[in-house]
């Protein structure tokens, strides 16, 4: 037996505990998001329009480019900031946490990972300062089977001419970049299936309907239309017929994001649930002081916590380079069923008010619902879970 009264050297931290550079960060982003963004959440939602002014104040704060490294114009900072910010952005606009989610966590990430160096120097300093980019997979008749994508490419010289349609895609309205999937040998199966930078401008690209959604209006979903559309052989990002890895690999670590949202939605609910229960008073109390409502409160913050605690577990092993798959899909899994149950007590413990556009808790009680759909169902990250644990 070894001696377990020595100390070990180095102790791990408990999962909560942040560095001072992380609660720093964390501070910042949870005032900006109260003071800046919290008075315009409810026409944002209404209208299913993002404030441009506030897009452009997240890119002052840092926030489109928290990973991108300083070199490149960015803020240098890792993927468990990332992730941070989005549950911070969340507890008040899940909107806004969604535009800084699919930019960091995904769309950046790609290029800092698998682009080449003069792709680098094309479009980081962009990303950081003033561009949004957006993430085009998903198709009509391709989601959870995402690799039956249907878009294709075709060499031309030294570009490649994509046709197909693109579905579903977050950002896609204020976007200046896409990192579109196409295939570009369909003889080969999802080993032809290749990852284009795509340009706004480019001939042949167009941006289609706008979606009309349950929740997170404020944040755009668009689908894409592509018709003869050049793109240089120079923006394929990674290599010819690796599209297939890049997405899946992005999306394993984008679906901690996604948890972190979810996390960030639920607490958001709970905080509010919270302070009507202190102030609303039935039978001459406050409703706090009831035994009833107390237990919902604790099992609320009880979920919340767990869900919490997933996130930023898969969130630390994947900044350690440690696997991190199957963490992942429970923190995406186990957030997002958080935050709808969560937002939907939150919903009951401000009574009839709960369900009216007045107070904050409707709209995130339909925010919540995306959780279980995007990057991946919740059954796909079910899917997930069981070949891990079965292998
Ligand atoms: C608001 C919003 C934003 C989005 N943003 C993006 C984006 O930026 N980029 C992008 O590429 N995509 C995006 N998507 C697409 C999203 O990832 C897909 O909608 C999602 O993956 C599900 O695909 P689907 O809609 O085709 O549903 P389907 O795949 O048709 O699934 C329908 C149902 O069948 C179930 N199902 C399917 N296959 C299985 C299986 N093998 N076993 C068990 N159950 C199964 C699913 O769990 C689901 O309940 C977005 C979607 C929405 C709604």
């Amino acid at each position: 037996m070894p001696n377990i009264t020595e100390a070990p050297a180095a102790s791990p931290q408990p999962l909560t505990v942040l560095s001072e550079v992380e609660k720093m960060f964390q501070d910042a982003i949870r005032r900006f998001a109260r003071e800046r963004i919290a008075p315009h959440v409810r026409a944002m939602d209404e209208a299913g329009l993002f404030r441009k002014d506030l897009l452009h104040e997240m890119f002052d704060l840092g926030l489109m480019g928290i990973e991108i490294p300083e070199d490149y114009g960015g803020q240098g900072g890792d993927f468990f900031q990332a992730v941070l910010a989005v549950e911070a952005l969340a507890a008040v606009d899940p909107s806004a946490a969604v535009i800084v989610d699919v930019q960091n966590t995904i769309a950046n990430n790609v290029i800092i990972r698998w682009g080449s160096d003069d792709q680098k120097r094309r479009y980081l300093p962009k990303l950081a300062t003033e561009m949004v980019a957006s993430f085009a997979l998903s198709e009509a008749g391709s989601g959870s089977d995402a690799f039956a994508l249907a878009t294709h490419a075709e060499k031309r010289g030294d570009h490649y001419a994509i046709t197909g349609r693109k579905l579903w895609i977050t950002n896609a309205a204020e976007s200046g970049l896409f990192l579109l999937f196409a295939n570009a040998d369909p003889s080969q199966g999802h080993r032809g299936i290749t990852c284009f930078l795509v340009e706004r401008g480019f001939p042949g690209f167009q941006v289609g309907k706008k979606e009309d959604k349950l929740g997170i209006r404020a944040s755009s979903t668009c689908e894409l239309i592509l018709d003869d559309c050049l793109v240089p052989a120079d923006n394929v990002l990674g290599e010819v017929g690796k599209g297939y890895k890049i997405a899946i690999e992005t999306l394993n670590e984008g679906r901690i994001a996604i948890g972190a949202q979810m996390t960030g939605l639920a607490q958001g609910a709970l905080d509010h649930a919270i302070a009507y229960a202190k102030q609303r008073q039935q039978f001459g109390k406050p409703i706090a002081d009831f035994q009833g409502v107390q237990f919902e409160l604790a099992q609320m913050a009880t979920e919340v916590e767990a869900a919490r605690l997933l996130v930023y577990n898969a969130a630390r092993l994947r900044v350690a380079g440690l696997p991190f798959v199957t963490e992942a899909a429970m923190a995406k899994y186990f957030a997002s069923q958080v935050a709808e149950d969560t937002a939907s007590r939150a919903v009951e413990i401000f009574g009839g008010v709960g369900f009216t556009k007045d107070y904050p808790v409707e709209k995130l009680y339909r925010d919540a619902k995306i959780g279980r759909i995007y990057e991946g169902t919740t059954n796909i990250q079910k899917l997930t879970i069981a070949k891990q644990i079965l292998a």
